[in-house]
């Protein structure tokens, strides 16, 4: 950091105390996670300086030849950690990728389907502010009252009345395994095409640890940094047969220059998940979101769907007449870090909810087992069930700050911050 700190010291020591907070809050929010020095040090790297629009081999800038062999090598371990038949790896993020699938099948005010935000689903699966939902014909499913998870013979009917040209799939906010064979049955049915978001699930799908819904869709859309543990952004997996419309949506359709940089460390991010370590890591992962949900359900919390199959769970703390609003703030002064999150049929609006959701990938990646997962949803029951309680919220605090100590984050980058608050008044 010794140039940053010539050049711009208040981005420095913006960037020091984000390292020591990250280390000194406990991560439950269900999309972060902590990538590798690896894929940190593709991101800083020199590839940023390169413009090269275009595909490997077919670009409109000289001097691609060495970005050529980083996204030729994102694009092939793409393919073969998702048992794709080709893969963009340009997208410049979540969203940016589904627009790049809704705008290589559909055309403005054609009808699909997304699972409604308040649901599980995302703001681009069709919510009513986002662009899904501004232009096109956007119909939102919902989950089953009583399960709480997708009724196929429910959304089947529904689809056949309404006939949508494509279903989106795929969620940020359900805890349970999604059936992509039901979905493909809906969809060849109809007529429709099939698309899968895996974002949150990625990892999960590449450990065998979720159905991949690769050999059923027609495009897969993933983020690379939530439970894939990449650098920020996205790619799309599709077939052979869709390979042209897809690539010609992404560029040139919705972007131009590709960050090459992003590719290059997505690639390392790829290599990564292709490790035995990587599945053991996955794994972990789901036992630690089930040793949540048991402690939580001892502690007599409501979990959203009964509990969990995944990296994640939805806390219902309306149940027990708080907000998701207040119990993430709350929550926040314990150094615990969740997201207020609507539940299914919620009364709350999406900036208050009625949930909280909690996933357990980046702490996971800092190491943290069942038995610490216990500790920390005995730490959450006690604030949430002591809200306006400051000394045992102090407690709490006490209590995660001697927790993280055997899991430090980022050491060296927080003993220039011990250095920096040194040197203050
Ligand atoms: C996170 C997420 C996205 C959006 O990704 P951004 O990188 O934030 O644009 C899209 N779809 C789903 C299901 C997600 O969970």
């Amino acid at each position: 950091m010794k140039h940053l700190f010539e050049t711009d010291k208040e981005i420095a020591d913006a960037i020091l105390s984000e390292a020591e907070r990250q280390h000194k809050n406990l991560e439950l929010i269900a999309s972060e996670n902590f990538v590798s020095p690896a894929v940190m040090e593709a991101m800083g790297s020199v590839m940023t300086n390169k413009y090269a629009e275009g595909y490997p081999g077919k670009r409109y800038y000289g001097g691609c030849e060495f970005v050529d062999v980083a996204e030729s090598l994102a694009i092939e371990r793409a393919k073969k950690l998702f048992g794709a038949e080709h893969a963009n790896v340009q997208p410049l993020s979540g969203v940016p990728a589904n627009m790049a699938v809704y705008y290589a099948f559909l055309q403005p005010g054609d009808k699909f389907f997304g699972l409604s935000l308040s649901h599980g689903g995302h703001l681009s699966h069709g919510y009513k502010v986002s662009f899904s939902g501004k232009l096109y014909n956007s119909f939102q499913y919902t989950v089953d009252p009583e399960t709480e998870t997708i009724n196929y013979d429910e959304l089947w009917k529904i689809a056949k009345e309404e006939k949508p040209k494509l279903i989106m799939t795929g969620a940020s906010a359900y805890p349970r395994t999604l059936h992509w064979d039901k979905f493909k049955e809906i969809c060849d049915d109809i007529g429709a095409y099939f698309i899968a978001d895996i974002s949150h699930i990625a990892g999960l799908v590449v450990a065998d640890l979720h159905p991949n819904p690769v050999p059923y869709a027609d495009a897969v859309t993933t983020t690379t940094h939530k439970t894939l543990r990449g650098p920020r952004g996205a790619i799309i997996l599709t077939t052979e047969e869709h390979k042209k419309v897809i690539d010609k949506a992404v560029f040139p359709g919705l972007q131009g220059g590709p960050h090459m940089h992003i590719i290059a460390a997505k690639a390392v991010a790829f290599k990564e998940a292709m490790t035995d370590e990587f599945k053991i890591y996955q794994s972990q992962i789901v036992k630690n979101a089930k040793a949540l949900e048991e402690t939580f359900k001892e502690l007599g919390w409501r979990l959203v769907a009964g509990g969990t199959d995944t990296h994640l769970l939805l806390i219902d703390v309306k149940s027990k007449g708080i907000t998701g609003k207040l119990a993430e703030e709350t929550l926040d002064k314990a150094h615990i870090t969740v997201n207020k999150n609507t539940i299914p049929f919620d009364k709350e609006k999406p900036f208050i909810a009625s949930g909280i959701r909690i996933g357990t990938p980046a702490l996971t990646t800092r190491g943290m087992k069942e038995s610490e997962m216990k500790e920390i949803a005995k730490l959450i029951d006690r604030v949430l069930s002591n809200i306006d309680d400051e000394k045992i919220i102090s407690d709490v605090r006490g209590k995660v700050k001697e927790l993280i100590e055997s899991f430090p984050l980022y050491k060296d980058l927080r003993e220039l911050y011990r250095e920096k608050l040194k040197r203050q008044p």
